[in-house]
């Protein structure tokens, strides 16, 4: 498989210094190979997906001197291939309608089941009578689509955090309002654009059984997978933007400083090295070297 990369932010926000740690991991992984590096723009919650925030972390993204090779794609512009994944789904009798609110999904996910993870989705309305779920669709109730995992125990082998092993359970592929999940557009999305080596935040862990099963089901290939250990702010906690700092547009310095910061991370680069731009690390990067543990912003947090 090639080692072909990506980043993929959801424009929610400002990227922050997990996310551009993140990025700039991928980015290394990617170019220390010689390999194609791509943006994709994972805007397919519109409640959520903002404009102003896909063009911020873009000029972001460019000031640490992080490059792609392809104008970046937007899921919300790429719906009918996600369509056709599920259709393929439902022609594999993979699918069925879940009319289960949040509540009572969370209700379901409480109550102990002996072989899936806590949290999970125990299949309720994959036990519904065909002639009722067609009933209640006849009748306008609202429904998500929940792929038949049947329980099965994937395993992945992560570059970072080793190996990592959960049992899938029947998780939502197309939401009550229609949107496609990411769970099936990321996979769509990596068979399609060519990704060989999939880089992102280590609190995406848990997501990556789903997508391998996904890929099995659809016959597609499974990439490679690097789960980067997030940025910590002063209180150990996950960094947020009450720990200030924590976006470039906040930080108090020039991009390379906190590029320097980034590095350091990474052990690339020592504390307060000049790093101008990203591809002054590529000859000593090393992919065995990146730390396998969070890193922690002190008072290195305000600049
Ligand atoms: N869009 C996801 C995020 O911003 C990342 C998805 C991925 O890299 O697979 O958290």
């Amino acid at each position: 498989m090639s080692a072909d990369g990506r980043f993929a932010p959801s424009p929610t926000g400002p990227l922050h210094l997990s996310g551009l740690r993140t990025a700039l991991v991928a980015w290394l992984m990617a170019r220390a190979q010689g390999a194609r590096f791509l943006v994709r723009i994972e805007d397919l919650d519109p409640q959520r997906s903002r404009r102003e925030f896909e063009e911020q972390q873009l000029a972001d993204l460019r000031m640490l001197g992080i490059n792609w090779d392809a104008p970046p794609v937007r899921q919300s512009e790429r719906t009918a291939l996600y369509a056709e994944a599920v259709a393929q789904l439902h022609e594999m009798g993979r699918l069925y309608p879940c009319f289960c609110t949040r509540a009572e999904v969370r209700e379901a996910a409480s109550a102990p089941h002996s072989e899936l993870p806590e949290g999970a989705y125990p299949g309720t309305c994959g036990r519904l009578p065909a002639a009722v779920a067609a009933r209640r669709i006849e009748q306008g109730d609202r429904f998500a689509v929940r792929v038949r995992a049947q329980a099965e125990q994937i395993t992945f082998e992560d570059r970072l955090l080793g190996r990592f092993g959960q049992v899938v359970d029947d998780f939502v592929v197309v939401r009550a309002d229609g949107v496609h999940a990411y769970q099936l557009a990321v996979v769509v999305d990596d068979a399609a654009q060519g990704i060989g080596e999939v880089v992102r935040g280590a609190d995406l862990v848990a997501s990556t059984p789903r997508q391998i099963l996904l890929q099995r089901l659809l016959g597609l290939p499974t990439p490679g997978y690097t789960h980067v250990p997030l940025v910590l702010g002063p209180s150990g906690e996950r960094l947020a933007k009450r720990d200030g700092g924590a976006t470039l547009a906040d930080r108090d310095e020039p991009a390379s400083a906190t590029l320097a910061l980034l590095a350091h991370s990474l052990g690339l680069a020592a504390e307060r090295a000049h790093v101008n731009t990203a591809s002054e690390l590529l000859n000593e990067f090393d992919p065995e070297s990146i730390p396998r543990m969070e890193f922690k912003v002190d008072e290195a947090l305000q600049p």
